[in-house]
């Protein structure tokens, strides 16, 4: 049996911490899945007792995430960074504009790949702040002809959030919320589509979820030209079983989503990752500035904390004994440095409780 009290404090930005529960679940049944006399690993995807475990996990995201019954759920592989791709080949037709909302690196990739596809514009940018805010709704501006608006839900690396969804009328509105997803509850009706890497929210890396409305079928263009594992039809069509699915990943999913159901859906969830990210954020504000948070506090994240220390070498001492804790994945992004608290779903108050703690001792004794 794996110990709780043997855990890390988990704070990794991605792969990032799984709870507990899924894990030791999974070990139970690692080597003989329900009696088949072999691992989930080993089934056939064509198999009865798989697409169990498939069907399963698709009807429990629908059903956590209140998901309008039409919505197609897939499961597909290459990561959001795939997704970058396959939302403007089957959605930038020839004469239409992209529309980008730049919040971070990953809406920066977003349009880059796009840019490879079609037009594209800038809706709204915070690039010259350092990306540390959320455009207001005011900013976002919509080209008349736009295939769509593309937005970032949570800038993992920046440690901002978009709290609440614009409205965008005919302009299907796209989200890459793969730092975020099933962190808090939302209206998907708002969505055309949107995608998620599962590797920080929903499970192992190796999935990549897509939450698609049945009419941005219709519209996906030159979809004769586009190879046929890129076409979100494709996967619709065959239940995410055209190709061989990454069944462990889906079947880990499944047993995530069950855990997130047994906190009690949405709802809890989002209430203990408020609780866990307040503690992070009030000893920040309680510091006078001997903690500072990249974000501005209306555009926080509740996933990834942000925040620098006064010099590097304050926050190399702050991370090396950060590290000699316990404490994991502390370290800032390359990109823009300082230090990053992932507080994902699955990381336990606990560890939110043994930061702050450790960050105000800190500030004790380095002051
Ligand atoms: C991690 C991350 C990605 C990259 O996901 P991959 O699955 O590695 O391609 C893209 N967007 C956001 C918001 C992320 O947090």
């Amino acid at each position: 049996m794996l110990q709780q009290e043997k855990r890390a404090y988990n704070f990794n930005a991605g792969p990032s911490a799984l709870p507990l529960a899924a894990l030791e679940q999974a070990q139970k049944e690692f080597v003989n899945f329900q009696g088949t006399g072999m691992s989930v690993m080993e089934l056939s995807h064509r198999s009865a007792v798989y697409e169990n475990v498939h069907n399963e996990a698709i009807a429990l995201l629908k059903e956590l995430m209140n998901i309008p019954q039409e919505y197609h759920v897939v499961f597909l592989q290459g990561g959001a960074s795939t997704q970058f791709a396959a939302v403007p080949m089957n959605f930038l037709a020839q004469g239409k504009k992209a529309g980008y909302v730049l919040t971070g690196s990953w809406s920066e990739k977003a349009q880059k790949e796009a840019k490879l596809i079609g037009e594209t514009y800038v809706s709204a940018t915070a690039k010259e702040t350092n990306y540390n805010r959320i455009p207001s709704f005011d900013e976002l501006t919509m080209e008349p002809n736009s295939a769509y608006l593309h937005i970032t839900s949570n800038n993992t690396i920046f440690g901002t959030q978009w709290h609440d969804f614009p409205d965008t009328g005919d302009v299907p509105l796209i989200a890459d919320m793969s730092s975020d997803i099933l962190s808090h509850a939302f209206d998907v009706s708002k969505f055309a589509l949107i995608y998620a890497g599962a590797q920080k929210n929903l499970g192992p890396s190796g999935v990549t979820v897509a939450i698609i409305r049945p009419d941005m079928l219709e519209r996906a263009v030159n979809a004769e030209r586009i190879p046929t594992m890129l076409r979100y039809d494709t996967h619709v069509k065959n239940n995410s079983l055209y190709n061989t699915p990454p069944t462990f990943g889906i079947y880990m999913l499944g047993l995530v989503l069950k855990w997130a159901k047994q906190q009690g859906g949405l709802a809890a969830v989002e209430e203990n990752n408020r609780k866990k990210a307040a503690l992070i954020y009030d000893v920040i504000d309680a510091s006078n500035g001997y903690y500072k948070g990249h974000a501005q506090p209306d555009s926080r994240s509740l996933m990834n904390i942000t925040f620098t220390l006064s010099s590097p070498e304050l926050e190399k001492k702050f991370l090396a004994e950060a590290k000699n804790a316990g404490f994991v994945g502390l370290n800032g992004h390359r990109s823009v440095g300082g230090c990053r608290a992932s507080a994902y779903n699955a990381v336990p108050y606990e560890s939110c409780l043994a930061l702050s703690q450790f960050m105000k001792d800190f500030q004790k004794n380095n002051g």
